[in-house]
């Protein structure tokens, strides 16, 4: 697969994505599709510092979606949770 067409999971940027494990392998996470997330270089530095925080993610009309908290308030990519339309699409992965 070539990550580096996809589409980032959190802001929807096509530049340059790279895949992203949400469980790290030093912690034994998976190398399967289920536990890749595909980010941007700018959306990656900010889940690896923390700055973000990825809870999980969900399948929608529109592809993947990952639900995060960022400052104590919950995203889906960088939208705010609480948009009934947006809830509506979601399908847990
Ligand atoms: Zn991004």
């Amino acid at each position: 697969m070539n990550w580096k067409k996809l589409r980032c999971e959190l802001c929807e940027t096509r530049f340059s994505c790279d895949k992203h494990h949400i469980i790290p392998r030093a912690d034994n996470g998976s190398n399967q599709a289920y536990n890749i997330a595909v980010l941007c270089p700018c959306c990656h530095r900010e889940v690896t510092s923390n700055e973000i925080q990825i809870i999980r993610r969900y399948l929608t009309s529109d592809g993947f979606r990952l639900e995060t908290v960022r400052n104590n308030q919950r995203y889906i990519g960088k939208k705010e949770f609480n948009k009934p339309d947006l809830v509506q699409q979601l399908t847990l992965f």
